[in-house]
């Protein structure tokens, strides 16, 4: 990719903007997975400047750059003050830290329980079968071991003496969302955390997806429950800057009720030569710059610009769901109380994943969830201020998709491969058969990594069981990832 001769700046910068160009709409109001949009004019390039000023500035030591220290501080503050802590509140000596994204915050809250108990040779977490797989990958990197509670099938949320009862001597941690990432729904916080309290255990809340919205949706009039530290027995709570509050990506605050509970959350190293290490995080050097984007990103939009994006995204969303109830043959998952619309299919001859690739070829990138533990496949609408002024475009293009879904009919799994995946075992499949599934569906061979219809793969991963699935994706998208000897396209 590097060649001899440097590449002009000009031309370097066209090659990424045409490789930009394969990539699904970040802006637009048209993609309800992984962008989080605001259309707010100006905000891009506000951003942009901020994170080009600090992108040099290293997190690792706040001593040597003091302008980190304080925006993160800033951040920290903001955050605790909208989920319920700070001077006058029942969380006056709330404390946090910056991470990268909800992921490693939920990493570092299972960290700072775990080590709060160095005496347990076998520590647990408890977490409703609808917590974010990042807790999963939190157990699993730290060696904790993952007790899942079961979510009730009609209204997607655990029940407090289900966590009551998954409680052991050796638990660290309980965990509850608000809301849950897959269908919006919010867990009943105040009951989770007082059985969490009472067995003398901590609770967070996984407030990454909607902690920055859903006080503000309560503000609007929403029936929003108590879910933040203002509800006791709460003692850490999360929050992606990079979902709701709309900055650019790689920021997220871990918020701990008092400065004792997030102590052992850091990483101290004398022992070596070189400077002695204290990171509050997983990474070590950090780059400032997407402190310095989130910073700008808050600062610029402003209380009365959240509130408003707020206002816009429930009503986008109440137009979804009277669009999704239009439809017969789809039902909602769950009512929305925060800013997902997850529907499902009641009609065996309407496919969710044939309409979800109906959807795509008209502009409508929407997210497959796949069938899980008696709960139906679905197809899930993360939907941002961006989306509103499409609501009216969005319900014409979904009747005309699911037309085109029914008269398409279902997908029809080959009995070859459905054979295969209903009996393979994950330590059963060699690099052939990989080799084999992915040129039979199709992927790597078109223009792009994935073909332009993925009903067959999603129907594929949907009939195999989890284990399994992991396997297959971990191979698929490692066929993916191999080093490109020549990068630049006209080379
Ligand atoms: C997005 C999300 C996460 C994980 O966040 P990343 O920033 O993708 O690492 C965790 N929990 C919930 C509820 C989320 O929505």
């Amino acid at each position: 990719m590097m060649d001899e001769a440097g590449v002009p700046a000009e031309r370097v910068l066209d090659e990424v903007r045409e490789l930009r160009g394969l990539d699904r709409p970040t802006h637009g109001g048209r993609l309800f997975a992984y962008v989080y949009d605001p259309a707010v004019a100006g905000l891009d390039e506000l951003a942009a400047a901020a994170y080009a000023q600090s992108a040099h500035v290293n997190g690792l030591d706040p001593t040597a750059f003091p302008s980190l220290l304080a925006m993160e501080n800033g951040l920290v503050g903001a955050a605790a003050r909208l989920l319920g802590g700070g001077p006058g509140t029942s969380a006056p000596d709330v404390v946090g830290s910056v991470t990268s994204g909800g992921t490693e915050s939920l990493i570092l809250a299972v960290k700072a329980a775990r080590d709060a108990r160095p005496e347990l040779a076998g520590p647990r977490i408890v977490v409703p079968a609808s917590g974010h797989a990042a807790f999963a990958k939190a157990a699993h990197l730290l060696r904790v071991t993952l007790d899942t509670v079961p979510v009730d099938p009609v209204t997607l949320r655990p029940s407090a003496a289900d966590v009551a009862a998954a409680i052991r001597p050796e638990t660290v941690l309980v965990a509850c969302s608000a809301p849950s990432y897959a269908h919006g729904v919010i867990d009943p916080v105040a009951e989770i955390a007082a059985v969490a309290a009472a067995a003398g255990v901590r609770c967070h809340v996984d407030a990454c997806f909607g902690g920055w919205t859903l006080p503000y949706l309560r503000r609007l009039g929403a029936p929003v429950p108590p879910f933040d530290l203002s509800v006791d027995g709460v003692t850490s709570i999360s929050v992606d800057l990079h979902k709701y509050a709309y900055a650019p990506k790689g920021v997220s605050v871990l918020l701990h009720r008092d400065p004792s509970l997030r102590a052992p959350q850091y990483f101290a190293y004398a022992d070596w030569p070189g400077y002695t290490m204290v990171n509050p995080v997983l990474a070590s050097t950090r780059s400032g710059g997407p402190i310095a984007a989130a910073y700008a990103t808050l600062r610029h939009l402003g209380d009365d610009g959240y509130l408003r994006l707020a206002a816009a995204t429930r009503d986008a969303v109440a137009g979804l769901a009277l669009a999704v109830r239009g439809v017969e043959g789809l039902r909602l998952m769950a009512e929305p109380e925060s800013t997902v619309v997850c529907f499902t299919s009641t009609d065996p001859a309407l496919d969710l994943f044939v309409l979800v690739d109906e959807l795509t070829a008209r502009g409508w990138h929407t997210q497959p969830q796949l069938t899980y533990a008696g709960l139906p496949a679905s197809v899930h609408l993360t939907v941002t201020a961006s989306v509103a002024p499409r609501v009216a475009e969005f319900r014409p293009a979904l009747a005309e998709a699911v037309a085109a879904a029914r008269a398409a009919g279902p997908v029809a799994l080959p009995p070859e491969l459905r054979a295969l995946v209903t009996s393979l075992t994950p330590e059963a499949l060699t690099p052939e058969l990989i080799a084999g599934l992915a040129a039979g569906l199709g992927l790597g061979a078109g223009a792009g990594p994935l073909p332009d219809r993925m009903a067959l793969v999603n129907t594929l991963l949907d009939t195999a069981p989890p284990a399994l699935r992991e396997r297959l994706l971990v191979e698929f998208v490692g066929l993916l990832q191999r080093p490109a000897w020549r990068l630049a396209s006209g080379d």
